[in-house]
């Protein structure tokens, strides 16, 4: 696969359901992948990445920033708490507020700050006891609370349970930031990307469909 043929695919899902694909972003996540890769997709022009590891999109995007100008980086990984405030530093976008005690973590650095990059509240929409994310049932009190603490909410996101179909999770996550008055969905990896912009994705997150597999270790 290719970044190109990655776009036509979201252009064709688009017209599909009669939406402009002015209205989804490409997260392309570079997570572990060789540098020469990200480098590659650059130089083809895509501005908007994904990092699961603070570590390393520290360790990479200050430099690839510097050499290929202003790159938006989403984190959409599980935030320790403790890594907060280099996140707040580093990031465009945080996909991953799941927890009462990473957001309160958040509105104290943002108010030091005087500045909060857009927040995503993760929904763990399959009741996944490993999985990261406030139950569905808990999202309404959770997005009350984060913006009681004046966090600047842009939406939710979701990671379906792998071997199911992803979009019953797509279509709880858009009924449950509609009915939170949230405009903003992070759904939809390399194998379900056409389902999510049909149930309404704003943020879709490519990793392998446009990288190659991943090779950890
Ligand atoms: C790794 C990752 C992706 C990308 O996964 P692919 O299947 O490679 O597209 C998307 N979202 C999250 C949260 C991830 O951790």
């Amino acid at each position: 696969m290719t970044l190109s043929s990655i776009q036509t695919r979201i252009a064709e899902a688009c017209f599909a359901c009669d939406r402009d694909p002015e209205e989804v972003t490409l997260i392309a996540v570079s997570k572990v992948q060789p540098l020469d890769r990200v480098e590659a997709v650059l130089t083809e022009g895509h501005r908007v990445y994904g990092e699961n590891y603070v570590q390393e999109a520290l360790g990479k995007w200050p430099d690839l920033r510097a050499r290929f100008g202003p790159v938006e980086v989403h984190m959409i990984g599980p935030l320790q708490t403790n890594k907060a405030k280099p996140a707040l530093e580093l990031f465009d976008a945080i996909h991953t507020l799941d927890r009462p005690s990473l957001a309160k973590r958040l509105a104290s650095l943002a108010q030091a700050a005087g500045a909060c990059p857009p927040l995503f509240v993760q929904v763990n929409t399959g009741e996944e006891p490993q999985k990261a994310g406030v139950l569905p049932s808990d999202a309404d009190d959770f997005i009350a609370t984060a913006r009681g603490m004046n966090l600047p909410l842009a939406g939710l996101m979701c990671i379906p349970p792998e071997g199911e179909d992803s979009t019953p999770h797509f279509d709880q996550l858009a009924r449950l930031a509609a009915r939170n008055g949230l405009t903003g969905l992070s759904m939809g990896m390399s194998s379900d990307f056409e389902a999510a912009i049909t149930a309404g994705a704003t943020h879709i997150r490519v990793g392998s469909a446009i990288f190659g597999a991943r090779t950890y270790g």
